[in-house]
């Protein structure tokens, strides 16, 4: 694959305006600078604990780079405009910090309505939860340790995979696909058994249901290659979301105060062959399973491509998405459209307070991994250039 693709600025911020550019510009001047990024999380935070009149700022600057709206109506312009360029939209209504049973009653009916409202939609093919918002993070991580639950936890446990059959049978019946996030170390083993056993019940004649694998874990492909050998009985597909991993940081602070080995790749060279050998092992089993490649690195997307060719797959099999999140690597998802691949954005809809920890993480990412804000802005750059702006 020539590596030019992802250059073309010119389709990547066609459906930005001159102002759109010259904000991103001034975003990612600041998200850049780690100090920054530091004062603007703390402040951002006391001013909300204050409650000082903060969300309109908020909501015109870093929250409209990175999101649709405060609801579904709200998305519908970026949504269809995305669309006529062949780009797809999956919407994420994010809520962090659920802890009781109505919330989780109510996080997984809202996701059954989005299932719903998007079902005859073309425009959005996926839906996705995070296991955590339909269920108590401590259980999940009981039971990932295996540790024996009494009669009320077991109880309240079969609710959270009642909760995944609902919404997973439901995307199904709708003939939507759905991504299920991965999360923290400690509970991604419930996480994965959960998964896989939504795949047995809802990935038998195509596949709904995709699994995360992050592979700045070092035990991913082991991970992998046990799944394919114990799931010899294959009457279903798998399906898989690749990503390398949002949670580093915590992982390895987690790991020191508990006393256990990192279940982190020593270094970012590691996680990234990693991820190479998880994108070869998914096509030496491409003919049981599909997967989305997850990612704004722009080598491991020119790596699917060269597999898709070799492999003789057509650009837009279904067997292969690409993704991204929204007001990131316009200039990936666009020219993948563009080229007839199939990709598609996050699109996190929701309450501007409700958004808060999501743009902290995504200006943290951004400041921590220079090299990919660093890519963002120049790209930006020159595409006001080309423009003459
Ligand atoms: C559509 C989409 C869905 C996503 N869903 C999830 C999800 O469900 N769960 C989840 O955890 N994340 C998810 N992510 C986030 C993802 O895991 C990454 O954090 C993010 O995409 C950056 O990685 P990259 O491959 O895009 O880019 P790159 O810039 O190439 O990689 C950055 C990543 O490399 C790894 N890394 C960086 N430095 C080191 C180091 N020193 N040692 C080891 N590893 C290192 C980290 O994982 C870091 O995030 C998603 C991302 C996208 C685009």
């Amino acid at each position: 694959m020539k590596n030019n693709l992802f250059n073309d600025t010119e389709s990547a911020f066609k459906l930005k305006k001159n102002f759109h550019i010259y904000n991103a510009v001034f975003l990612f001047n600041i998200i850049t600078r780690k100090f920054l990024v530091s004062i603007f999380t703390n402040l951002t935070l006391l001013m909300l604990k204050l409650r000082l009149p903060i969300k309109w700022v908020l909501k015109n600057t870093i929250y409209k780079h990175f999101c649709g709206g405060i609801n579904m109506s709200e998305c519908n312009k970026i949504i269809y405009n995305m669309y006529e360029l062949k780009v797809h939209s999956i919407l994420d209504y994010s809520v962090e910090g659920l802890i009781n049973e109505s919330s989780f009653n109510k996080s997984c009916n809202k996701k059954i309505n989005i299932i719903n409202s998007v079902s005859k939609n073309n425009a959005i093919p996926f839906a996705v939860f995070k296991p955590t918002s339909i269920g108590r993070y401590e259980l999940f991580k009981s039971v990932s340790l295996g540790i024996k639950l009494s009669k009320d936890q077991l109880d309240e446990w079969s609710r959270v995979v009642e909760r995944f059959h609902k919404i997973c049978e439901h995307a199904m019946k709708m003939k939507i696909k759905i991504l299920i996030d991965a999360e923290e170390f400690e509970v991604q083993k419930a996480i994965d058994d959960l998964s896989v056993e939504m795949m047995k019940n809802y990935n038998k004649e195509k596949v709904i249901v995709y699994n995360t694998i992050q592979f700045y874990r070092w035990d991913r492909l082991a991970y992998l290659n046990k799944l394919f050998s114990i799931e010899i009985d294959r009457s279903f597909k798998f399906g898989f979301k690749l990503v390398r991993g949002a949670y580093m940081e915590k992982e390895r602070d987690l790991a020191k105060i508990n006393d256990y080995k990192s279940p982190i790749c020593s270094s970012k060279n590691e996680t990234d062959k990693n991820f190479d050998n998880g994108i070869d092992l998914m096509f030496s089993n491409i003919k049981n399973l599909s997967f989305f490649v997850a990612t704004h690195n722009e080598k491991s997307n020119y790596k699917v491509l060269d597999l898709m060719k070799n492999n003789n797959l057509n650009n837009n099999t279904d067997k292969i998405w690409f993704g991204q999140l929204y007001g990131m690597s316009d200039n990936i998802t666009f020219n993948l459209a563009k080229n007839g691949y199939n990709v598609a954005k996050i699109l996190p809809f929701g309450p501007v307070e409700n958004l808060v920890p999501y743009l902290i993480r995504r200006a943290k990412e951004n400041s921590s991994f220079e090299g990919q804000s660093s890519r963002e802005l120049s790209l930006l750059k020159k595409e006001l250039i080309r423009r003459g702006s």
